[in-house]
């Protein structure tokens, strides 16, 4: 192995290789809990396509894993280092490259910050819509390997409806350029979604062409009471029944709320079960028309209060609140993280079953979510110095995913499978998709060096 390092040495400027086992010990993790991480043998801060190119090569030639990382934000170890593996990082790879306001697309390193770039074009009066409520610290190269989430998906839609073209580096070290930049385009099969949400395991992402659209007008934002999360689902479903277009369509439970107040020194109102949030970016009167539509929603299905934020800045103070509740709620204990993704037809079964759960198994679990989307965030804080309350907040995670492929959803909405759903995804699409899986997975990377043992259990390979 001494001989890897000894090659990537020669290949590598100093500057873009780690060996020191102090600074390689951030490298090892990402953000999810109770996710094996190995100690990898180098980590290549590539500034440069030709310096991930290189990389690949050795490992490919040497049989040694590759993990690709970009912020190490994610949710479920895919990130996460594997022994004697050579870690990539892509977080030097930093630039945006252009930003075409006619054509509106930018192109762009991976390593770029979702906030960083969604800045960069809102200056020249574009929009890049996926907002994942990590954007200050997660990287785009991430965010298209995980096809990201947030919060205007309930009108704009995910990472993969903005990704035009990818320049890919291959397991074999060659270079693939996929897509296009015209608005259209149908030549050949999709590759770019292909590569999209495979979790750095068919490729390396090196450069990404990202489709913009014209800024949106300054949105309007209300909150919504309720005194029991059931009904604040049931107000969910009736708004996406009732047609109206929202930007940004939230729920926190009463837990959230609290933890959020705790950690933000924030004063949001903790005698109501649930609060939603809900944004309209329609502008002028069609905002004030959807504000006041959904605050009549609200009231017709139980909400106790509905109060509209004065201004743009008090809209994004409760956005802040939102994008917080994650991090505050892991202030409160041990978290395990749900990301289960439901019809929004079953949204309020879906919510009255957690609470069943946590019921249950005497167990708190933090209700939050993309609501307007399904999507639901279900976090199980528990103490993990118990041992018996460790078992039960496994018991608790589990049952949550379960309950949501019975009301026909998904495991994961926009986190990813990693390391730490993999065992579910088999639950969800079946042998014969995980069958083709494996046959895509072959036929990209036949050594298996490209983050092996993540999305798909290595099996059988
Ligand atoms: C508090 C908090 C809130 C969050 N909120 C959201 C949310 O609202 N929506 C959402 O979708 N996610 C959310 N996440 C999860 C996470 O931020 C996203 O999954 C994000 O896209 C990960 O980006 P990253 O740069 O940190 O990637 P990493 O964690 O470093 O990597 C994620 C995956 O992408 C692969 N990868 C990274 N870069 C590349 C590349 N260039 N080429 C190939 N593969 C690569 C890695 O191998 C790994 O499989 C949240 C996380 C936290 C901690």
């Amino acid at each position: 192995m001494s001989d890897v390092v000894d090659q990537l040495r020669q290949a590598l400027p100093p500057e873009a290789l780690v060996t020191d086992p102090d600074r390689m010990e951030s490298f090892r993790y990402d953000r999810a809990m109770f996710c094996p991480a190995g100690m990898p043998l180098a980590v290549v801060l590539a500034r440069e396509t030709a310096h991930v190119q290189a990389a690949v090569r050795i490992a490919a030639e040497a049989g040694v894993p590759v993990v690709p990382q970009g912020a190490r934000s994610g949710l479920s170890g895919a990130a996460n280092a594997l022994d004697g593996c050579i870690v990539i990082s892509l977080e030097k790879m930093d630039r945006i490259l252009a930003i075409e306001p006619v054509d509106r697309y930018v192109v762009t390193q991976p390593g770029v910050f979702n906030a960083v770039l969604s800045r960069a074009v809102a200056e020249q009066g574009l929009f890049y819509p996926p907002d994942p409520s990590s954007w200050e610290f997660c990287s785009i190269g991430g965010n298209l390997s995980t096809n990201s989430g947030g919060l205007c998906c309930v009108k704009y839609g995910v990472t993969t409806d903005y990704v035009l073209g990818l320049e890919v580096v291959l397991a074999d070290g060659r270079v693939m350029r996929t897509g296009r930049r015209t608005v259209k385009g149908v030549a050949g099969y999709d590759l770019t979604k292909l590569i999209v949400g495979s979790e750095g395991t068919l490729g390396i992402i090196t450069e990404a062409t990202l489709a913009l659209r014209p800024q949106t007008a300054r949105p309007r934002t209300m909150a919504a009471l309720f005194d029991t999360s059931v009904a604040a689902g049931q107000a969910i479903t009736e708004i996406i029944r009732s047609g109206v277009s929202l930007s940004l369509l939230e729920i926190m439970d009463r837990t959230t709320i609290a933890a959020v107040n705790q950690y933000k020194r924030m004063d949001l109102p903790t005698e109501a079960a649930a609060m939603l949030l809900a944004q309209s970016d329609a502008g002028g009167e069609a905002g004030a028309a959807d504000v006041a539509t959904v605050a009549k929603l609200c009231r017709d299905h139980g909400a106790i209060e509905c109060i509209e934020a004065e201004d743009p800045a008090e809209g994004e103070l409760l956005l802040e609140a939102r994008r917080a509740a994650l991090i505050a709620l892991d202030q409160l204990g041990t978290t395990m993280i749900d990301d289960v993704c439901v019809p929004r037809s079953r949204l309020a079964e879906f919510i009255g079953l957690i609470e069943g759960v946590a019921t249950e198994l005497d167990i708190t679990v933090g209700v939050l979510g993309h609501a307007g989307d399904g999507n639901m965030h279900p976090t199980v804080v528990f103490d993990a110095t118990d041992p018996d309350q460790a078992e039960r907040a496994q018991q608790a995670f589990d049952r949550i995913m379960e309950v949501g492929l019975e009301l026909g959803g998904t495991i994961t909405g926009e986190h990813g499978v990693g390391v730490l759903k993999r065992t579910w995804l088999a639950e969800e699409i079946g042998p014969v998709a995980i069958d083709v899986h494996r046959a895509i997975k072959t036929a990209l990377d036949p050594k298996n060096i490209l983050n092996p043992g993540k999305v798909v259990a290595d099996e059988g390979l």
